[in-house]
């Protein structure tokens, strides 16, 4: 398998990559991550996605390495990957430890820093556009694992993919208990309606997605206006137009939803302007060049 892997403070293989049985992260999903990708060899936003991490962390009462290390080894693992550019997975679990769920168990946090060759959707479904359905697996409360905290545990949104792909669709998108969307299982949705930007509002429960905010941002800065609220599966059904993001792909164009066009079925303008303004934004971070080491 292509890639590279940080683990234990060394640069190894991917395929040589090894976490011991007794790692709190494998044995309950107690660990944070963080998914970003390089432009030009530059991770992309990732002072954000560390801002991120940390926030994490801090709601699970998880310990961090210091953020220089998990910054130098996520920029040093993107380079020894040697691909023009990169999927970037960082992961920190709380440890190792005896058996039991108490945390007060765990070693010390394990840093881990995958980079695989970035894998895109196709062309085709930035063209054309993707369909998602809506599933029966509901996104967690606020009051239990706060879908903020991007944690290693994603049962719930494994369940709600695998239902989406059982409907042929591409993503799945999640509602909260009383049936306001709240997100896909990693991504975020925006809608169009009447010329303004609308997308679930982080107090219905998701997570803030780093490519939502600067979607947020690039839209005001072309002069439309964003609505933060409410959202139901009504909502997306009677759209102009829909896309979902994530640091990976972007901007997707979302034109079915549950098998019925969204629309006019085919990509919006909004959505291209917004495709369009990111590219952009993209393009100019990786003119900065690669990133150092430091
Ligand atoms: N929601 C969920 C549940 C996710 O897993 C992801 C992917 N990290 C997103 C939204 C999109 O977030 P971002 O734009 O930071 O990649």
């Amino acid at each position: 398998m292509p890639g590279k892997v940080y683990i234990e403070g060394a640069i190894v293989d991917a395929d040589a990559a090894r976490v011991p049985v007794f790692d709190r992260g494998f044995l309950y999903g107690d660990s944070v991550y963080e998914v970003l990708r390089t432009f030009g060899m530059r991770p992309f936003a990732l002072a954000e996605h560390l801002d991120r991490l940390e926030g994490s962390a801090r709601r699970l009462g998880m310990t961090l390495p210091d953020r220089a290390t998990i910054e130098r080894a996520t920029v040093e693992t993107a380079r020894a990957a040697a691909e023009p550019d990169v999927y970037l997975r960082i992961v920190v679990t709380r440890g190792s430890g005896p058996i039991g769920l108490d945390p007060a168990l765990a070693d010390a946090p394990r840093l881990i820093v995958i980079a695989l060759p970035l894998k895109l959707p196709e062309p085709e479904q930035y063209e054309r556009g993707v369909e998602v359905a809506f599933v029966g697996a509901r996104r967690n409360a606020p009051g239990s694992l706060d879908p903020l905290v991007k944690s290693g545990n994603y049962l719930n949104s494994v369940l709600a993919i695998a239902e989406a792909r059982r409907k042929h669709a591409y993503e799945a998108i999640m509602c909260d208990a009383v049936g306001r969307i709240a997100e896909g299982s990693t991504s975020n949705l925006f809608l169009v309606r009447g010329g303004r930007l609308a997308t679930p509002a982080l107090s219905v429960g998701l997570l803030e997605g780093i490519t939502r905010r600067h979607v947020i941002g690039l839209a005001r800065g072309l002069g439309l206006a964003v609505d933060e609220l409410g959202l139901w599966p009504v909502d997306l059904h009677d759209a102009d137009e829909a896309m979902i993001t994530s640091s990976v792909r972007g901007i997707l164009p979302v034109v079915r939803a549950d098998g019925r066009p969204i629309g006019s079925g085919a990509p919006g303008p909004i959505t291209r302007r917004l495709m369009a303004a990111y590219d952009r934004e993209t393009a100019r971070d990786a003119e900065a060049g690669p990133a150092s080491g430091a």
